[in-house]
């Protein structure tokens, strides 16, 4: 990585919206800079929540699908066809008020920032909360699963369970009618924290059925789902619940750490954009799920990335005219 020059664009992250900014970028000649992360389980996940999944069918221009990683290797590929330059990298510090804009890699404390940019593009996307129960790693994209919409498809005539109880949980559920015979919510409480019509449209579909008090302590099955471990909190019971499909829907962190304090993040935790992707720093703009609890989709996020990679290609242009 060449720290010297000043650079016109960095972006953090590399999902479908930062590798959308990456080719948008690229193929306007300001020679992005990505810093994509490291390989993590529990922090980074380059490539974003697609390395995660197993087939995406929703994304346009693949009539048959395509694999969630085998799309992102793909993404990447075309961001440096254009001249992108990709760094396996984190940033651990971001000095937003700086002008050029400071980033660290490495230590946080050095002295000297490693990169400074003109500009930079958040794309650092958001992570899907986990049980943490023994099997859920093992079995995520075999029948456990946090985006029904990527796959609810794959559970037509299935018994599916969702856990949580908010308002994801009970969207998830009322989408995934349309696929399995049965949906049991599973939630660890008796009330609902899910707004009042998402409850009732749950309470009056006849496919849902709700286990109360309940918590998952293991999911079940060698090489997909075929159940998952439940404990009535009240009691201390196990039982086993047949189950094909688990939709994990706890709620989503998105990855905004190094931010806090420099830009406007709202009362969940997402970073503030107005006016396309702009944020409340100077040149800084953010795309994909960081800034997204709306809609939380691949095709989303990389139309976000674009606007961002547009919306910051004017704002350098405006600096010149200056
Ligand atoms: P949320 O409101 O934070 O709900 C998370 C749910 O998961 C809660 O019911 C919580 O239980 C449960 N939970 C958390 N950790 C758990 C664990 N370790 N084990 C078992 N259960 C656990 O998250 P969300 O549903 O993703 O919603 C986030 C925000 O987006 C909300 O403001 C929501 O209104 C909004 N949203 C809106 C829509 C819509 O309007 N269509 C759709 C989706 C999201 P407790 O209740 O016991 O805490």
């Amino acid at each position: 990585m060449e720290s010297g020059a000043t650079r016109e664009v960095v972006i953090l992250g590399l999902g479908p919206a930062g590798l959308t900014a990456a080719i948008y970028a690229a193929r306007g000649e300001l020679r992005p800079l990505v810093l994509e992360g490291e390989p993590s389980s529990t922090s980074d996940q380059p490539g974003g929540q697609l390395m995660l999944t197993t087939e995406v069918e929703n994304f346009p221009g693949f009539t048959h699908g395509v694999l969630g990683p085998e799309l992102m290797v793909s993404m990447r590929s075309q961001a440096e066809r254009f001249g992108a330059e990709i760094v396996t990298e984190r940033a651990s510090r971001v000095d937003l008020s700086a002008s050029p804009i400071e980033v660290w890699v490495g230590d946080p404390q050095a002295p000297e920032p490693t990169l400074r940019s003109r500009s930079l593009i958040i794309a650092t996307g958001a992570r899907s909360l986990m049980l943490g129960v023994p099997n859920e790693a093992r079995l995520l994209g075999y029948g456990v699963s946090t985006c029904a919409t990527c796959d609810g498809f794959f559970f037509r005539g299935k018994q599916i369970v969702v856990v949580g109880g908010g308002d994801s949980a009970l969207e998830e559920a009322l989408f995934l009618t349309k696929f399995g015979d049965t949906v049991t919510v599973v939630h660890r409480r008796k009330e609902l924290r899910a707004s009042k019509i998402m409850q009732d449209r749950a309470f009056t579909n006849e496919k849902i059925s709700f286990r109360w008090d309940s918590v998952v302590t293991d999911i079940l099955g060698d090489d997909r789902v075929t159940g998952a471990r439940l404990r009535d909190v009240n009691t201390g019971e196990e039982s086993d619940i047949a189950a094909d499909g688990v939709f994990v829907a706890i709620g989503h962190a998105p990855t905004t750490e190094l931010f806090t304090g420099q830009i406007e993040i709202d009362q969940a935790g997402y970073i503030v954009t107005h006016e396309g992707t702009k944020t409340s720093a100077t040149g800084v703009f953010a795309c994909g799920d960081v800034q997204d609890h709306a809609y939380r989709q691949a095709v989303t996020a990389a139309g976000s990335g674009c606007m961002a990679a547009i919306d910051a290609e004017r704002y350098l242009s405006s600096l010149q005219e200056n």
